[in-house]
């Protein structure tokens, strides 16, 4: 890897990404991927307008708007993954696995 892939993202990258996110929304694909209703992190069933958009990696960590990058995430999860540090959230991730 090339030293500036290390260097975090600018705001105009992050608003590029952000509106290519965006596009996706409305693409069959993500209607799709959103059919089942099931969170991506939880696996739980989710009402369709609650269902969000996630980036597994997120913008500001360098993280792109890409098919394999984004993931149903309900509500509480989108939440907690926005609060938690990476750490943290990993964890999170950890326990409702065993769940
Ligand atoms: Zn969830």
């Amino acid at each position: 890897m090339e030293f500036f892939d290390f260097d975090a993202p600018d705001e105009a990258q992050i608003r590029l990404e952000k509106n290519k996110a965006r596009d996706l929304r409305k693409t069959r694909w993500w209607q799709q991927k959103t059919a089942s209703g099931i969170c991506h992190y939880c696996g739980r069933k989710t009402p369709f307008k609650e269902i969000t958009m996630d980036h597994v990696v997120p913008l500001s960590r360098g993280g792109k708007s890409t098919r394999n990058n984004l993931v149903p995430a309900c509500k509480t999860c989108n939440s907690r993954k926005k609060s938690m540090l990476p750490l943290e959230w990993d964890e999170y991730l950890e326990k409702i696995s065993k769940d």
